[in-house]
């Protein structure tokens, strides 16, 4: 596969932080539009994503010509539309690199909270790079908005006493972050972005600061990352859902962030009981808004580039593992072989999973989630016996029952978003093991460790 300078890729971004910091919202301002007419300035939605064409990027941003320059060197810029922590793992691991750059949200009048601490924990981690974006700032008491602005006009403009509260809030956020390790500047004071991790002051809600995260987004990517937007001939690609559709039975929703995908392509996944072989029956994205009254809520594609969110029909998907990759079989590749390649990532999980020992069950619905939930525990120093992904049945309960003679104080199940079965609940109740499901991690922690205290008693 050969590289080219001039052939750039969309970079792909996604968001985190803690709950109720403007997650959602932000991103609902991202994308809305403030260019009249056409189909919202050609932003359109993906399966998973929100794609802005660079024009839609050079409206949104046009306030910032007053401070800064800006070069377009990329197609466009793809968002991630599920907002959290696990969108992220399973977009960046196993030293892959499909999210480009994290945005992390930070409420300004909060500061750093619980899930702001593990996602910059996540971040380091995977040593991926991210912005701030310090949110809520048309809460300052006081704070006169004018909507959709650059923030350094608006914060001009403001009086006297909103400087001075935005300047105590701010330092105090600085000082908590280097807690945590990490320093940090307002992203146009920011002279060492490899250094210093740069702050965006915005308001999902008056929609100030946007335009500087979209500019500051595409700056760091464009500048700092050419190389791995360079255009590359192979697939790289990540399932994000497994999902039943009607007309299309079993389909996943996939990252597609560098190659081609093309109908009837041989793709290779990694299933929950091995290997999954078949041909890619439908390529599929979501019919544009307008069109909504159209018979199918879908288009059809005979082929798509990278970077993109698609939906893949084909035979065979019901074992897909969420989180996991997609490989295509070139002329010249063996499939034996990107078989074995697509199941590391589940099999190499089992090595933080001691199977002869003492330790908890762990069920999370995605590759990313399951091993963000590890990295975790590891940690925390609490002991895995056994994983898994998807639904918990009565059979994974049976297995968490192995323990309560063993150690019962790790006679538990903890699941990470996932649902359980009726059957393995009753399962679990009558024979004492505790199931603990939440899609927070540290809350999952909270109670297995506040259920471990009430037994030790
Ligand atoms: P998430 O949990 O991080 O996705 O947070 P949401 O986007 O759901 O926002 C949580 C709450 O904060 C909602 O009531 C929002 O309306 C509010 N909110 C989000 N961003 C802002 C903001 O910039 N300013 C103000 N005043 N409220 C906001
Ligand atoms: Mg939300």
């Amino acid at each position: 596969s050969h590289m080219n300078k001039k052939d750039l890729r969309s970079p792909i971004c996604c968001i985190l932080g803690h709950v109720d910091t403007g997650k959602t919202k932000l991103l609902d301002k991202i994308r809305q539009t403030n260019v009249q007419g056409g189909e919202a300035g050609g932003i359109t939605q993906q399966i998973g994503a929100t794609y802005f064409p660079i024009d839609a990027i050079k409206a949104k941003t046009k306030v910032m010509a007053e401070y800064e320059k800006q070069t377009f060197d990329v197609p466009g810029l793809l968002v991630i539309d599920t907002p959290g922590h696990e969108s992220f793992s399973n977009l960046r691991s196993r030293g892959s690199s499909l999210c480009n750059i994290a945005i992390l949200v930070i409420d300004i009048m909060h500061g750093l909270e619980q899930q702001t601490i593990e996602s910059i924990k996540l971040l380091r981690d995977r040593k991926a790079p991210f912005v701030v974006a310090l949110n809520k700032i048309d809460r300052l008491y006081d704070w006169k908005a004018i909507p959709n602005n650059s923030f350094r006009d608006s914060f001009a403009k403001q009086s006297r006493a909103v400087q001075e509260e935005f300047q105590s809030r701010y330092s105090k956020i600085q000082l908590e972050l280097a807690e945590q390790g990490l320093n940090s500047e307002l992203y146009f004071q920011n002279k060492n972005m490899s250094k210093y991790v740069s702050i965006v002051p915005t308001s999902a809600v008056t929609g100030e600061g946007v335009p500087d995260l979209l500019w500051l987004l595409l700056e760091l990517t464009q500048k700092r990352m050419s190389k791995q937007l360079m255009y590359l001939s192979h697939v790289e690609a990540t399932i994000l859902e497994v999902k039943v559709v009607e007309g299309f039975g079993t389909t996943i929703d996939v990252i597609l962030s560098n190659g081609y995908l093309r109908e009837g392509d041989r793709i290779v996944l990694c299933g929950m009981n091995g290997p999954i072989v078949t041909n890619i029956r439908a390529l599929l994205t979501p019919q544009p808004l307008r069109e909504l009254r159209l018979k199918s809520e879908y288009v059809h594609h005979k082929e798509v580039k990278a970077a993109l969110g698609v939906k893949i029909a084909a035979n065979d998907l019901e074992k897909a593992v969420s989180g996991s990759r997609l490989l295509v079989v070139g002329p010249e590749d063996d499939e034996d072989e990107l078989m074995d390649d697509v199941m590391d990532d589940l099999t190499g999980l089992l090595d933080s999973v001691d199977t002869t020992g003492k330790g908890v069950v762990v069920q999370a619905s995605t590759l990313g989630s399951l091993e963000a939930l590890l990295d975790f525990l590891k940690d925390m120093k609490i002991p895995v016996m056994s994983i898994g992904l998807g639904p918990v049945y009565k059979r994974d309960v049976m297995k968490a029952s192995t323990m309560l003679e063993k150690a019962p104080e790790y006679a538990v199940m903890l699941c990470f978003d996932v649902k359980v079965d009726k059957e393995a609940e009753q399962y679990a109740e009558q024979e004492g093991i505790k199931i603990f499901n939440a899609d927070v991690i540290y809350h999952l922690f909270d109670s297995f460790t506040a259920y471990q205290e009430k037994l030790l008693e």
